[in-house]
């Protein structure tokens, strides 16, 4: 039977070391850190991501200055308000909630965060530093993905990785990561050919294709790690009952995969989670970095280690 590797499990795990941190700097920084979840327009599924963001940020300290603007809202007035937030010293960490409406172009916009406060690690300039190799945000999802690994201690050095999906929010910093690690890595997307033989190379297979359950027992190789980044919700069925939302499937056939495999994350529930810790990481780290230095010995005594050490570049 394959490993879980739960996401749940290791954000709580984050979460009470971010407490930590935000408790242990709170009387030197003089506010706790900030995080500004900017959403524009009404689309539902977003209004429920933004909740769960800013319940996870009051768990750990963060404040939440999120604003809601009209749909609407024209270009201009949300460049206003995300200056409005990057000129804001209680905030550190500014999300620009994705889908805009229609009408309302996304680079621009998210190329006005200022890169030391972008907390979903998607500004140009910090994805610059990503394929540098210099420290910033990283990207919170892939982030959240090498934390699930590394917690099962899955050895990435010389290793053959496999991302499926080459997004600029997932799959390209995703590779990008692994190639960090020393993995060796191939990405396909919907041109490669002869999907499953590439995908049945991976030790370490990394799907994130959106596209629900396309991967099956064809395309992995026995005793791999399979990390399903998608995420869907099915159509409601009779099963349901009257009031049936439908439930959750990601992009890998979990039932298939499961028994062939030496680990692989649920869904929900494996990376999900750690994608929105990974938000909190990134801000919390932008406070610290605001007010000290990172955790340092004094006098001579040995530097404390630093709760956030291995989630950060
Ligand atoms: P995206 O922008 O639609 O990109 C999908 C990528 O997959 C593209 O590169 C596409 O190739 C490739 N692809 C599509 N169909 C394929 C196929 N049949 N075979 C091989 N490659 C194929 O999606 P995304 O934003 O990266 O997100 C991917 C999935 O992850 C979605 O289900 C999304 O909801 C989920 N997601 C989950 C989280 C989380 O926290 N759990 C966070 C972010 C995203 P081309 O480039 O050739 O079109």
């Amino acid at each position: 039977m394959a490993e879980l590797l739960d996401g749940r499990l290791l954000a709580k795990d984050v979460e009470d070391r971010l407490q930590q941190v935000v408790a242990a700097g709170l009387e030197r920084a003089g506010r706790p850190p900030g995080l500004a979840v900017l959403r524009v327009g009404d689309d539902p599924a977003s209004g429920v991501y933004v909740a769960n963001k800013e319940k996870a940020s009051a768990r750990v300290g963060i404040a939440s200055h999120g604003a809601h603007l009209p749909a609407g809202s024209s270009a201009a007035t949300v460049l206003a308000e995300i200056q409005r937030l990057n000129a804001d010293p209680a905030v550190d960490g500014i999300l620009l909630q994705l889908p805009l409406p229609a009408g309302l172009a996304e680079g621009p916009l998210l190329n006005a965060i200022d890169p030391g406060k972008d907390a979903d690690g998607l500004h140009p300039c910090n994805l610059g530093r990503l394929l540098k190799g210099e420290p910033g945000p990283r990207s919170c999802t892939p982030a959240g993905v090498m934390a699930l690994l590394a917690r099962a201690r899955v050895p990435l050095e010389g290793a053959r990785a496999v991302v499926v999906g080459r997004s600029i929010l997932v799959g390209q910093p995703m590779a990008l990561m692994l190639q960090a690690a020393n993995a060796t890595v191939t990405v396909a997307h919907s041109r490669s050919r002869d999907l499953a033989a590439l995908c049945r190379e991976a030790d370490v297979l990394v799907v994130a294709a959106g596209r629900p359950r396309l991967i099956g027992a064809e395309h992995v190789k026995p005793g791999a790690v399979v990390v399903d980044v998608g995420i869907h919700r099915l159509p409601p069925s009779a099963a349901d009952g009257p009031s049936g939302r439908g439930g959750l499937c990601g992009d890998v056939r979990f039932e298939e995969v499961e028994p062939l495999v030496a680990a692989i994350t649920p869904v929900p529930g494996g990376v999900g989670p750690m994608t929105v810790t990974m938000l909190l990481v990134n801000t919390v780290a932008s406070w610290r970095a605001a007010f000290a230095p990172p955790v340092a010995g004094a006098g001579g005594e040995p530097a404390a280690a630093d709760p956030l050490a291995d989630l950060l570049p």
